[in-house]
């Protein structure tokens, strides 16, 4: 069976696990000005987070599934997409993992696609499995003609002119070994997050100061200048 309807609105709730969004964007290079807003102190604010953050803390914490395609009010929406957009979001997601640090967790990311079909019953939505390995290849233009990780791609335009459908994404993280070496990821902007309840929390200094002394196995590939922060610290108390 590769075709299944779904109920709507969706019985899960963003949780420690689960997490809706309505975009594509993983990386803060790929969001642009326009999704900020200056607030009344002159002080600049993400409307949209790069989805690089939920990733990085479902890593730390406990794995999860982000949803993309799915709004607040759990509603499978889909996002709309040519299949050479399809190709272009693969290429960014290897990209941005590629960006992590210590190293790539690319063996613990799991992307399955799904497309939205729409139900004359609007309570129901029908989803069919896409399966980019049998997709022909030749349809798509070379990844190295994308701006990978980039505001703009020149596939982005054919959101107007080529044919697209609805899609949903789930990408699964898996949870981390616990018979491994802790593991703690920095995303691309060099910063750590935990999946506290529903949102994404910065693991500040304090904590992974803690963490250190708490374990004695962690592997800590830190950034010169949050290492420098440590190493003054232990100086100094
Ligand atoms: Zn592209």
């Amino acid at each position: 069976m590769n075709k299944a309807i779904v109920k709507l609105p969706l019985a899960i709730e963003e949780d420690v696990h689960n997490e809706f969004r309505m975009h594509t964007k993983l990386m803060l290079t790929e969001l642009g000005k326009f999704q900020s807003k200056q607030d009344k102190d002159g002080s600049i604010r993400r409307t949209l987070q790069p989805i690089s953050k939920t990733i990085c803390a479902f890593l730390n914490t406990d794995g999860g599934r982000l949803f993309l395609g799915v709004n607040d009010d759990k509603i499978i929406k889909g996002i709309t997409m040519s299949k050479n957009m399809l190709y272009h979001f693969f290429g960014s997601l290897r990209h941005m993992c590629e960006k992590f640090k210590p190293f790539s967790p690319i063996s613990r990311i799991k992307v399955s696609i799904l497309e939205v079909i729409p139900m004359d019953d609007k309570t129901k939505v029908k989803l069919k499995k896409v399966d980019m390995d049998k997709e022909d290849e030749s349809d798509f233009p070379k990844l190295a003609n994308h701006s990978v990780g980039g505001f703009f791609c020149d596939c982005f335009k054919e959101i107007n002119q080529a044919a697209t459908k609805q899609y949903l994404f789930i990408v699964q993280v898996a949870a981390p070994d616990p018979n491994a070496a802790t593991v703690i990821y920095q995303n691309e902007e060099g910063l750590a997050y935990r999946r506290r309840l529903a949102s994404n929390k910065c693991v500040y200094l304090d904590d992974l100061r803690r963490m250190m002394h708490e374990r004695n196995r962690l592997f800590v590939d830190l950034h010169d200048e949050v290492r420098h922060e440590i190493d003054r610290f232990i100086k100094f108390h």
